[in-house]
């Protein structure tokens, strides 16, 4: 049987300055599950900072993009080794912003994942229907396509670092999340896609998940975590998330 551990990851997007940064670093660095991780992945100005506070905690820290490229020309982009040098425990790669305000598709998502574990940094690779694709019945078609091109080069070790975050489009930052019933047919659904060569894959869900929300995801099978944007912001919601799933989960029994 494998054991996958949870993951709680943050994702603060393009909020907040360095105070709020600080202030809220200062407020995650005691965060302790005694079942799970914890991670922030904060904007790229913000890393020093967030490893000067989280060093030596368990919290770790990561970068919400990574370029595709070792290095060179290419400004604007900040590369995989870069990250490494701030300690990026964790990258969050294709999230849906991404693939629609940068026009990222699963080529580059695929050599971003590469990049990111040639210098083993754990990639949070984001996947997720539309409100349309869904409508239409291809929600496991799309994540299936999304998933087969993003990991095209990456081989079977590479997949013991890989968290997956299935989050639909229409569900993030709209502060209505997927049912636990829709998550955990998308989960089945990826578990079944991964196979045994995938069972140390940690599946994780994101979409509007707040405190009042969480405990109903970490009753579902097969689901390792969280990725959290809006709540990760305050640093009390993120705290009862993170300890709330992990709790929780600790009580059902683990899948293979
Ligand atoms: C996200 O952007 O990854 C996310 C899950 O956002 P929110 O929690 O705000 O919906």
């Amino acid at each position: 049987m494998t054991q996958r551990i949870p993951l709680i990851a943050g994702n603060w997007k393009m909020h907040g300055d360095r105070a709020r940064a600080r202030a809220l670093l200062d407020a995650l660095k005691p965060l302790s599950p005694a079942q799970g991780e914890v991670a922030v992945c904060v904007p790229y100005p913000y890393l020093e900072l967030a490893q000067a506070v989280l060093g030596g905690s368990a919290v770790a820290w990561g970068a919400q993009n990574v370029a595709e490229w070792e290095e060179g020309a290419h400004t604007g982009e900040v590369a995989a080794s870069m990250l490494a040098e701030f300690g990026c425990g964790y990258v969050i790669v294709g999230h849906s912003e991404r693939r629609r305000e940068a026009s990222e598709d699963d080529a580059c998502i695929a050599r971003k994942l590469a990049q990111a574990i040639r210098l083993d940094i754990k990639p949070i690779l984001c996947i997720g229907e539309t409100l349309a694709q869904r409508q239409a019945g291809s929600t496991h078609a799309v994540l299936q396509a999304q998933l087969h091109g993003a990991l095209a080069l990456l081989d079977s070790t590479a997949l013991t670092r890989l968290s997956i975050a299935y989050e639909p489009v229409w569900a993030i930052g709209q502060g209505q999340a997927a049912t636990p019933a829709m998550v955990g047919d998308v989960i089945t659904a990826l578990r079944a896609m991964f196979g045994e060569a995938g069972a140390s894959v940690r599946l994780l869900y994101g979409g509007s998940v707040s405190a009042a929300n969480c405990g109903d995801f970490a009753a579902l099978a097969g689901l390792d975590g969280l990725l959290v944007g809006g709540a990760s912001l305050r640093g009390d919601e993120f705290t009862a998330i993170c300890q709330r799933f992990c709790t929780r989960r600790e009580g059902r029994s683990l899948p293979a």
